[in-house]
């Protein structure tokens, strides 16, 4: 059976160009880059090159670019790195619909005796700026706000709260895991002074991330070890996954367009047909803010998990949720804090799709989802045709 990956949010297949890139770091070229001799000094110039594919992507400086292992480890550098340089602020800012990677750091920090403040999104999903404003303190040791929401997609104005932030002299992180790749962005246009980004969400491997930290910002490195990246993070490279990274930011930039015509075109063609054809479904989060590949389609009065090992017998993977709560029936933490109500929420799906996706995947999806949909329905206690009629 053909598999149809509209699980792009949770994690991507690395490209093959990514893997080509890759292997001659496996085979040939194993030495390390920190050695005296010429073997391991080529394997530090291609992690050089790597360095400046990922700057130049995010419109940076190679030196502002510090390889991670991931996403949560650059998340956790970052907030870790502010709290240890200024000792004195015991108060963070972030919002209620961050990923586990600060939540949980941050629910961590408060057993410590840190202030934790998390604003509020509004039923879209877009952030309370009023709020915000009024959250930063003298005592405020840093904000972390995400760029853009894994759940839903759903985009932040990170650039212009890193502008006020700056103007209380805090500060400003932002998980960029989801945006990067996917809406342009330039460094060197705004004041964010820390960025983290995955390399499993943009068509590298897993295992390899990056913390962009501005130039002149204080930074105390979270991995303590060997002088590797000038000392800001120990550890000796993840030399394959460094150049792999490099080579998907390099194609991320050059695909950044078809993202925002290509893959946004299906993914509006897959939500207009469900919405179409699906009575009582409706889309979660800003859609006028929202990343060009994901779209969260709550169908009310049945369970997402029911849906999902259906759509899973055609081959066809989405989410419900983030992958990181399933496995819990909780509703998730970003529709909670939205006010999706609790019958729409469990029924929330959401499909992220790449530019690995076609047309005719897209085409399966509309023709097998709406008879899941009315099956599942016609077993469910809750639900009675009138409803299907009847106004939300
Ligand atoms: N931040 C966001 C917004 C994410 O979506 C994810 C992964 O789902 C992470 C952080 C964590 O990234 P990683 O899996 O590379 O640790």
């Amino acid at each position: 059976m053909k598999t149809v990956y509209l699980d792009n949010n949770a994690t991507t297949q690395v490209a093959p160009e990514v893997l080509d890139a890759m292997l001659p770091y496996f085979r040939e070229f194993y030495g390390n880059p920190s050695s005296m001799h010429s073997f391991g000094g080529q394997v530090a110039k291609q992690i050089q090159e790597a360095r400046e594919r990922a700057a130049s992507l995010i419109g940076a400086s190679p030196d502002e670019i510090i390889f991670t292992s991931c996403g949560t480890e650059s998340d956790n550098a970052a907030i870790r790195s502010v709290l240890t340089t200024r000792t004195d602020k015991r108060h963070i800012v972030t919002s209620r619909v961050e990923h586990p990677a600060v939540k949980a750091l941050c629910a961590s920090l408060s057993q410590q005796g840190y202030r934790i403040t998390e604003v509020q999104v509004d039923k879209s999903g877009l952030l309370d700026m009023d709020q915000y404003e009024s959250s930063l303190t003298p005592d405020t040791a840093v904000v972390s706000l995400m760029w853009a929401n894994n759940e839903t997609g759903v985009i932040f104005p990170v650039e212009k709260a890193a502008e006020t932030a700056k103007k209380h002299g805090i500060p400003f992180h932002t998980d960029a895991v989801q945006s990067t790749g996917k809406i342009p962005f330039k460094m060197k246009s705004n004041v964010i002074d820390m960025l983290s980004i995955s390399g499993h969400k943009l068509h590298a491997p897993k295992g390899v991330g990056i913390l962009y930290v501005r130039r002149g910002s204080k930074f105390s490195p979270f991995m303590i070890g060997g002088h590797q990246e000038k000392g800001r993070r120990g550890g000796t490279e993840n030399t394959p996954g460094i150049v792999g990274l490099g080579k998907a930011c390099e194609m991320a930039a050059a695909n950044l367009n078809r993202e925002n015509t290509f893959v946004k075109g299906l993914r509006d063609k897959l939500e207009n047909a469900l919405l179409q054809a699906i009575p009582r479904s409706r889309v979660n989060g800003d859609t006028a803010h929202r990343l060009p590949n994901t779209t969260n389609i709550s169908f009310e009065y049945i369970e997402g998990e029911a849906i999902l090992l259906l759509l899973n017998e055609y081959g066809i993977c989405a989410s419900s949720g983030s992958a990181c709560t399933s496995g819990s029936l909780q509703p998730s933490h970003v529709l909670h804090a939205m006010g999706v109500p609790f019958t729409m929420a469990h029924g929330s799906i959401r499909f992220s799709l790449s530019i690995y996706n076609t047309e005719e995947e897209i085409d399966m999806v509309i023709e097998k989802l709406p008879p899941i949909i009315e099956r599942l329905r016609s077993m469910s206690p809750f639900w009675t045709p009138a409803l299907a009629c009847a106004g939300e």
